[in-house]
């Protein structure tokens, strides 16, 4: 009788693993079909100067007009999109989008684009950026890429080689969810990044952990005497951004100053 249930549970077991097998290969599909009839979008948010509240630059951030599903976030479909390679085209795609929109606006806030490890790993990709910033003719400086601490957490020094040259041109590099990772700090110091963002689980909790204020107070101070900008991923209240501003965190980014959104509004595109 145990036995029969030990076969039963591994039935089950078994089922699940089909099922999610299914799911998976459905995505993939889903995804190949869903560049060709340009499901995907851009949505773009703001980062503010956390003092004046100047706009900055806005982040481009990837969302899926899905025919049956409805708008689906990063999140769900990034890390299929990474494992098939697929990744690679959807960056390109978004980077594109990204600098001809922002080579367009009558102000000259700042583009921030998220890069995979994916794409960083390839020695194609500043190539590919180069070539864009040609085509589009956004400045460099322009160009900000948001790399992830588990690009550099790997043996090989393209992903470093190719920051550094792009950096020498002018493009700004961030650091994204800053704290979450395993960075290690000599690392950091010599890739000598342009902003670190601090992740947006320890802005939530600013106000009630006061280890994640000391850890902001750390992350900031930080940013400072390594010649780095802070900014703070996930800004929701008026309380939280005094609490950033009384740490001299120099930027802000979240919902208290604008949600992503598909339209650039009119005043930046016409001046
Ligand atoms: P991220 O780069 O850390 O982007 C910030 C995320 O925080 C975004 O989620 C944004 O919508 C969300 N956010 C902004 N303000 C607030 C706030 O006040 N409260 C809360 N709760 N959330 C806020 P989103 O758009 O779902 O993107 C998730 C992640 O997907 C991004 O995190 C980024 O890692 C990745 N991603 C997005 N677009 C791309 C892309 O084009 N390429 C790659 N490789 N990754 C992308
Ligand atoms: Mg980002
Ligand atoms: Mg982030
Ligand atoms: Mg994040």
């Amino acid at each position: 009788e145990a036995k029969n249930e030990g076969s039963g549970k591994i039935k089950v077991f078994r089922q699940r693993m089909l099922e999610k097998l299914q799911e998976s290969r459905t995505l993939e599909h889903d995804m190949a079909l869903a560049i060709v009839n340009k499901e995907f979008v851009v949505y773009y948010q703001p980062i503010v100067d956390s003092f004046s509240q100047k706009i900055y630059s806005y982040e481009a951030l990837i969302r899926w007009i899905h025919p049956l599903k409805g708008l689906l976030s990063p999140d769900h479909f990034i890390p299929v999109a990474e494992k098939t390679g697929m990744i690679n085209e959807m960056g390109k795609a978004v980077l594109e989008l990204a600098c001809r929109e922002a080579a367009c606006w009558a102000v000259p806030a700042k583009i921030s684009v998220n890069v995979s490890p994916v794409q960083l790993s390839s020695k194609a990709f500043a190539g590919i950026v180069l070539s864009i910033l040609k085509e589009t003719g956004l400045p460099p400086d322009r160009l900000e890429l948001e790399v992830t601490e588990s690009s550099l957490f790997t043996e090989s020094t393209t992903p470093m080689n190719t920051l550094n040259k792009l950096r020498a041109l002018g493009v700004k590099i961030s650091i994204d969810d800053f704290g979450t990772g395993y960075s290690s700090l000599s690392r950091l110091s010599r890739l000598a990044f342009d902003k670190i963002k601090i992740d947006k689980s320890f802005v939530h909790s600013i106000s009630t952990q006061e280890d994640a204020l000391n850890i902001i107070k750390l992350i900031t101070g930080m940013a400072k005497s390594l010649n780095m900008k802070a900014v703070a991923e996930g800004v929701e209240t008026q309380e939280q951004l005094e609490r950033l501003q009384a740490l001299g965190c120099d930027f802000a980014q979240g919902y208290l100053f604008g949600k992503p959104q598909p339209c650039i509004d009119e005043r930046i595109r016409n001046g």
